[in-house]
């Protein structure tokens, strides 16, 4: 079946005697058991559920895994990723992870005796450098956020697993619907489902997910265990948004593609970080192992007063946190989304600005970022 039938041909409710059109939300803590010792598909909904089962086979087939499984938001799905760790293990992590990512993994991994190694995965002798004997992971995202730095991943998973590490993409940035980092030879692909795949800024949530049966058990374990998976009615609101990821990306992404040109050619723009533009380093690899540049970009201008001003005077764009919403959003990375990650360990300055481009008109918003810039940075 091609994906954009996929999205939305699928049993929305398996075994269900009405066959609702859209999956119903099984909004019960428990289920009925036939007999005592028979066992049955449903017992207990922390143990699983058929909606969040319906949305977690959606997600699988999109990543071209075997496997899904959905956490009550991103971070709940990288918490129940450690998990599969033990004391004295190693992870090697890219330098430029998401704000919260870092949090987690610089705070509390080391109490659990469990430690990280940052590094530039984009340069691939010096992740081969920081392989210890007890490498089991190594945890990247690309392209990066916000730089957009591109991290070979086919390179990357020959390297890790000839010392026996697991390799994880965080492949929030561009979907499934832009990138399969399993057909690349990752072991992993995590997801915060807060972003794309939710799509409407309505819910927070999180996927992992994998081809490997003795990854998926233990996943699955800890799903249960822990208890942070995915409630009913989140499941579907993630189930609705996930029938639009094609439709809402293609046009985010034809947006995004004129507006990176636009700035790269503006005379207020020093740079601009954008996978699509030919100039950007990586250029070459990201587009041989995704089907495109994605809906985020990152410039900078000036000073750190003039960008706070130009935040100030855009009227289309939301000063918001995240990504992957049909409106546009407008963010300063240092003090919002990456606020976490200390003044030393950031590879960009306090001037960076960060576009999400939504489903707006492309003219409307190269004319608010034409008047904020003008407005702010011409008389500095
Ligand atoms: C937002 C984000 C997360 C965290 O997900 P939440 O749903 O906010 O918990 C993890 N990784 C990346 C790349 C993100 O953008």
């Amino acid at each position: 079946m091609n994906r954009w039938t996929q999205l939305v041909q699928f049993d929305p409710c398996p075994g269900d005697s009405y066959r609702a059109n859209s999956t119903p939300i099984y909004q019960t803590a428990t289920f009925a058991q036939p007999s005592m010792e028979s066992g049955c598909a449903y017992d207990y909904s922390r143990s699983g559920n058929p909606t969040r089962h319906t949305v977690e086979k959606q997600i699988a087939q999109l990543e071209q895994g075997r496997f899904a499984f959905a956490f009550n938001s991103g971070m709940a799905a990288l918490t129940a990723l450690t998990g599969i760790l033990q004391c004295g293990d190693h992870i090697i992590a890219g330098d430029e992870l998401y704000g919260g990512t870092h949090r987690l993994l610089s705070q509390r991994l080391p109490q659990r005796g469990i430690s990280v190694t940052w590094v530039n995965t984009t340069d691939i002798k010096s992740v081969a450098k920081a392989f210890t004997n007890k490498t089991r992971l190594v945890l990247i995202e690309t392209p990066s956020n916000p730089l957009q730095k591109i991290t070979e991943i086919r390179l990357l998973t020959d390297l890790a697993h000839k010392r026996d590490a697991l390799c994880v993409v965080d492949n929030t940035m561009l979907s499934p619907w832009l990138q399969q980092p399993l057909l690349l030879g990752a072991d992993i692909v995590i997801h915060s489902a807060t972003k794309h795949l939710g799509g409407h800024s309505d819910l927070t949530a999180g996927v992992i997910i994998t081809d490997q049966q003795e990854i998926a058990d233990k996943i699955a374990f800890i799903q249960n265990a822990e208890g942070a998976g995915l409630a009913p009615f989140e499941s579907w609101l993630l189930l609705r948004g996930l029938k639009t990821l094609g439709l809402r990306i293609e046009r985010e992404q034809h947006t995004a593609i004129q507006i990176a040109h636009h700035l790269n050619n503006h005379p207020l723009v020093k740079k601009v970080y954008y996978p699509g533009l030919l100039h950007h380093p990586g250029y070459d690899i990201h587009i041989k192992q995704s089907k495109g540049p994605g809906t985020v970009i990152a410039f900078e201008c000036g000073s750190h007063i003039a960008t706070e001003e130009m935040i100030a005077k855009t009227q289309l764009f939301i000063k918001s946190v995240s990504f992957g919403s049909l409106n546009s959003l407008i963010s300063l990375p240092s003090c919002m989304s990456h606020a976490s990650v200390p003044e030393n360990q950031r590879h960009f300055t306090t001037n960076l600005l960060r576009l999400s481009i939504g489903i707006e008109d492309v003219d409307d918003l190269i004319a608010d970022l034409d008047q904020a810039l003008s407005r702010s940075y011409q008389k500095k």
